[in-house]
């Protein structure tokens, strides 16, 4: 994680898509812009998951095959479209953890731990 995070930080001051930082203004509209833009990759997502879910229920009828049978094929066939805008996704999850100077490798495994912890809290 922590090599996306440095290559992510290098790209997007290289492509010149960095949060700005003149002033609070300026930061702020960037911040909400870009967590707009966020929100738009993950919309993007569950285009994806959709058409997923269109194409299995084609494959299946065209095909007289299983839903199964055809979401496995629907799955595959979506496969680099969903990889595509998962990685929207991190690249603008990364930019704001950049911005913000959080070392995500850190912070996600701290994360996972509390996780872990509550969820044994609660199973007890
Ligand atoms: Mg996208």
């Amino acid at each position: 994680m922590k090599d996306v995070q440095n290559f992510l930080k290098d790209f997007q001051k290289e492509m010149n898509w960095e949060i700005t930082d003149k002033n609070y203004q300026e930061s702020r509209s960037s911040m909400l812009n870009n967590y707009m833009l966020l929100t738009t990759e993950v919309g993007e997502v569950a285009e994806e998951f959709r058409s997923i879910f269109t194409r299995t229920s084609e494959l299946a009828e065209e095909n007289n095959i299983s839903e199964e049978q055809a979401f496995k094929l629907a799955k595959n066939m979506h496969k680099e479209n969903v990889g595509k805008e998962l990685s929207d996704c991190i690249a603008y999850i990364m930019k704001f953890a950049n911005y913000l100077e959080i070392d995500l490798n850190e912070s996600f495994y701290s994360k996972m731990k509390e996780v872990k912890m509550r969820r044994n809290k609660d199973a007890g």
